[in-house]
């Protein structure tokens, strides 16, 4: 089972449901994909360093020497990726998609497929907790070849996957295949707006969601009001309480200190377990 935990803004508490139910739970897969600001691993200290690998990505390489400098690869490039100059041909790498058709419509064999890396893949594991996460380079523009790569390393029967803020291209690569998206908000009228754009996404993709409200006890009702009119369950509500604040900024998983709260993460993946159903 794939559950990806994800939600329309940052800050909202993502990363402290995702780390806080793996922990509980144990025998999961953590998967951090907020790949440009990776932290879900900084919550178990005691993690074992497994390895780390680069994340590639494919990139044409120019023959200089025999090309004609036609400009068929430029003309083809949908992402402006390529520039014919007189003396030489300019790759700009960012903007490389590695959709390797500059070199099919080459005449002249003047292009093979070369690699960059965009980051990094660590793995670790904290007592029956598997940690992956994806770190992307500075200044690199595409995340999502690094959240796919990421992904396709976790292979548990149950894989938690926290997935990037927002409603763009990483988060849609994050949450694809999952089985169910667990929406974490806010009960305030920000909170609201982020979590009715976030539902679309999840629909459109047609994966079940479910709701859990952090920082319960501040804001108004809207959100529960929507969630009702949508039909979308609340899952768990966790109260806006100064201890799991303090816990949570020194990066301590408040369900190990206040512990009744594992039971609740446990039930939450039972709940989850029955809306699939
Ligand atoms: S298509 Fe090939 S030959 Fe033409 S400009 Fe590009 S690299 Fe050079
Ligand atoms: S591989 Fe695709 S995206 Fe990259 S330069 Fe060639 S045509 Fe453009």
């Amino acid at each position: 089972m794939i559950i990806s935990v994800a939600s329309g803004k940052g800050g909202t508490g993502k990363t402290l449901v995702t780390t806080n139910m793996a922990a509980s739970i144990g025998g999961v897969e953590l998967v951090d994909c907020d790949v440009e600001e990776p932290n879900s691993y900084l919550f178990f200290p005691n993690r074992d360093e497994e390895a780390s690998s680069d994340c590639t990505v494919t990139i044409p390489l120019i023959y200089e020497d025999k090309c004609t400098r036609c400009g068929r690869c430029s003309e083809f490039c949908a992402y402006n990726a390529l520039a014919v100059f007189p003396k030489q041909v300019l790759l700009f790498k960012e903007l490389c998609h590695g959709c390797g058709g500059c070199a099919l419509v080459c005449p002249e064999g003047a292009i093979s497929e070369g690699t960059r890396s965009i980051g990094k893949i660590h793995m670790a594991a904290s007592g029956d907790v598997r940690l992956l996460w994806g770190e992307l380079s500075l200044g690199e523009p595409m995340a999502t070849p690094l959240i796919r790569s990421v992904k396709a390393e976790a292979k548990g029967d149950l894989v938690l996957i926290d997935s990037p803020p927002g409603t763009a291209c990483p988060v849609i690569e994050a949450v694809r295949g999952s089985d169910f998206c667990l929406l974490v908000t806010e009960p305030t009228p920000f909170g609201l707006y982020d979590l009715s754009i976030a539902v679309q996404v999840v629909r459109e993709m047609k994966i079940p969601c479910g709701v859990v409200v952090n920082r319960g006890g501040v804001g108004d009702q809207g959100v529960y009001n929507y969630c009702a009119k949508e039909d979308i369950p609340i899952l768990l509500e966790i109260p806006m309480k100064r201890k799991i604040a303090e816990l949570t900024s020194r990066g301590v998983l408040f369900s190990e200190v206040i512990t009744e709260w594992q039971q609740k993460f446990v039930d939450l993946i039972g709940k989850i377990e029955e809306e699939i159903k």
